[in-house]
C-alpha cells in the first residue's frame, strides 16, 4: 500500500471546520466533582454562578452530559481570522534527532495574542455581549490571556479590566501596552483599588502578586459593578470545552492522511490547552473505540499533578471563589521566584484531575532548564520561537522521540505548541547568560501549601 505523502503542514479547508465544540465530560463515566459553595459546602448552583459568570458559561460549565455543543456563527467568524492553525510534520526535528518517530504539532501561535487563549476569549466576550453587558473582568500573569481577552472585547465593543500580576506588570511592559492598544485597562495587582487588594497588601507589604491574587481582584471588580462579569482564561470546563477545537481540528487533519497517533502530549498549567488538544481523542478512549497514551507536562517547580493532592481547594488566595476539587498544591503555595516558564497556577481542572486520577492520563514534570534546552533546539530546527510553557511540551515530545531512536519503533507523536515567546526574553536571555537555575520545592515546602487546604466537615 503506497503512503500519502504528508506535507510539511497540514491544513483543514473552511468545510471541514469544527461547527461545534466537543464536550468530553459527557462521555465520562466519572464525573468531575461539582464547584462547591465555600460557605455551604453544597454544589454551587446556576443562581449563584451567574452573579459571576455570564448565563450562557454557566450552563456551559454545568452542563455534563451534552457531548456537542454549536459553536455560534458569531465565533465561527472570528476563528475563520486565524484559524484553522496549522498542524506541522515536523520532519526537520525528527531528521535532526535521527528517529524514526513521527512527529506533529499543532500551533496556536498564529494570532496577535501569540497563544491559543484567543479560542476561549473570543467565545467568552461573545456571550457576555449577547446578555447585553458593558465589560468584563479578569487576571492575567503572563499576559496571554489579557491580551487574548482585550482583543476578543475590542472585537465586540465590550469594557476589558484586567488585573495583571504586579512582577509581569514591571517586566513585560510591552505586552501591557498591546493589551492597551485593544482599548483594556490595565491594573497592577495586587492594588489599591479593591478591598481585598488593600487586605493583601497590608498582610504583605511589597508583594509582587500572584495569580490567585489577580483572580480574587477581578472577581470582586465584576461582582461590585453593574453589567460586568468575569471571566477566565483556564481551569474551568467552559474553557476546556472551548479549546475543544484545537483536538477536533487536529483530530480531522489527521483522519484527511490516515494518520493515528500514538502519543499526545501537551503542557499543563491550568489545564485548557492540553483538556482541549486531547479531549476528542479522549472520547474515543472513554468510549472504548481506540486507545492512546496522553502526557501532560507540568514545571518540576509548581507539580500540581505529579505531587499536589486531589482535594477541594479555593481557586484564588483572596478566598471569594468557589471551591473546586482539583490536584492541587494548596492556594498558598507560590512558584519560588526563580521560575521563569509560565505554569505557575497552584491548581489544575476538575475534569484534567479526574481524568488523571482515573489512570486515563500521565503526568511529567521537567525542570526549566532542560525546558529551555528544549526550546532552543526547536527554534534553531523547526524555526518557530516558542513560549517556555509550550516548550514543555516540546521537551517531552523530544525525550519520546529519542526513546523511539533507541527501540526502532515508529511512534506517532503529536504535541501542542500553545505559542509563541517573543515577549519572554527575559527568561531567554537568563538561559542564554547562563543564569538560569533549577529549584525543585521540598516536601517539608509542599506541606505548607497542603496545610493551608480547606478543612470539608
Ligand atoms: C496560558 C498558556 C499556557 C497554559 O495554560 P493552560 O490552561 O494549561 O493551557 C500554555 N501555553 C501558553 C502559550 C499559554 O499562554
Amino acid at each position: 500500500m503506497s503512503e500519502k505523502k504528508i506535507p510539511y503542514k497540514i491544513y483543514l479547508e473552511e468545510n471541514e471546520m469544527p461547527t461545534q465544540w466537543y464536550n468530553v465530560r459527557a462521555d465520562m463515566k466519572n464525573k468531575p466533582a461539582p464547584l462547591l459553595n465555600p460557605a455551604t459546602l453544597k454544589p454551587m448552583t446556576a443562581e449563584e454562578l451567574g452573579h459571576v459568570f455570564c448565563d450562557e458559561l454557566v450552563k456551559q460549565e454545568l452542563d455534563d452530559t451534552n457531548p456537542y455543543i454549536d459553536i455560534p456563527q458569531e465565533i465561527r467568524d472570528f476563528y475563520r481570522m486565524y484559524r484553522p492553525s496549522p498542524l506541522v510534520r515536523a520532519y526537520c526535528l525528527e531528521k535532526k534527532l535521527g528517529t524514526p518517530a513521527k512527529i506533529y504539532y499543532k500551533f496556536e501561535g498564529n494570532n496577535t495574542s501569540g497563544s491559543h487563549k484567543l479560542n476561549s476569549a473570543i467565545a467568552q466576550a461573545y456571550y457576555a455581549k449577547k446578555q447585553g453587558l458593558k465589560g468584563v473582568t479578569t487576571e492575567t500573569g503572563a499576559g496571554q490571556w489579557g491580551t487574548a481577552l482585550s482583543m476578543a472585547c475590542a472585537y465586540f465593543d465590550l469594557d476589558c479590566k484586567v488585573y495583571m500580576v504586579k512582577v509581569s506588570y514591571e517586566q513585560k511592559p510591552f505586552r501591557r501596552e498591546v493589551m492597551r492598544t485593544y482599548g483594556a485597562s490595565v491594573t497592577p495587582s495586587p492594588s489599591e483599588t479593591t478591598e481585598v487588594g488593600r487586605k493583601i497588601l497590608a498582610e504583605h507589604p511589597g508583594t509582587t502578586g500572584s495569580l490567585g491574587c489577580a483572580i480574587s481582584e477581578a472577581v470582586e471588580a465584576a461582582t461590585t459593578r453593574e453589567g460586568y462579569r468575569y471571566v477566565l482564561g483556564s481551569v474551568l470546563n467552559q474553557v476546556l470545552l472551548h479549546q475543544s477545537v484545537i483536538g477536533l481540528e487536529t483530530k480531522a487533519a489527521l483522519e484527511k492522511y490516515d494518520i493515528t497517533p500514538d502519543i499526545i502530549i501537551g503542557c499543563a498549567g491550568g489545564g485548557s490547552n492540553l483538556g482541549g488538544l486531547i479531549s476528542p481523542f479522549m472520547g474515543e478512549k472513554l468510549r472504548g473505540e481506540k486507545d492512546y497514551q496522553f502526557i501532560a507536562v507540568e514545571p518540576a517547580s509548581c507539580p500540581s499533578l505529579t505531587r499536589g493532592r486531589y482535594a477541594y481547594d479555593f481557586c484564588d488566595t483572596g478566598r471569594v471563589c468557589p471551591l473546586a476539587k482539583m490536584y492541587t498544591l494548596g492556594s498558598g503555595f507560590i512558584p519560588s521566584a526563580n521560575h521563569a516558564g509560565g505554569l505557575r497556577y497552584h491548581g489544575m481542572s476538575s475534569t484534567l484531575s479526574q481524568l488523571y486520577d482515573d489512570g486515563l492520563m500521565e503526568a511529567r514534570s521537567v525542570e526549566q532548564t532542560s525546558v529551555f534546552e528544549a526550546a532552543e533546539q526547536f527554534a534553531r530546527i523547526e524555526g518557530i520561537l516558542p513560549a517556555p510553557e509550550s516548550s514543555h511540551a516540546i521537551r517531552v515530545a523530544i525525550d519520546e522521540a529519542l526513546k523511539c531512536k533507541e527501540t526502532g519503533e515508529e511512534k506517532t507523536i503529536v504535541f501542542g505548541l500553545t505559542g509563541t515567546g517573543y515577549f519572554d526574553m527575559v527568561a531567554y536571555e537568563k538561559f542564554n547568560n547562563g543564569e538560569m537555575t533549577d529549584y525543585i520545592p521540598t516536601d517539608e515546602e509542599l506541606a505548607v501549601g497542603f496545610a493551608g487546604l480547606p478543612k470539608m466537615e
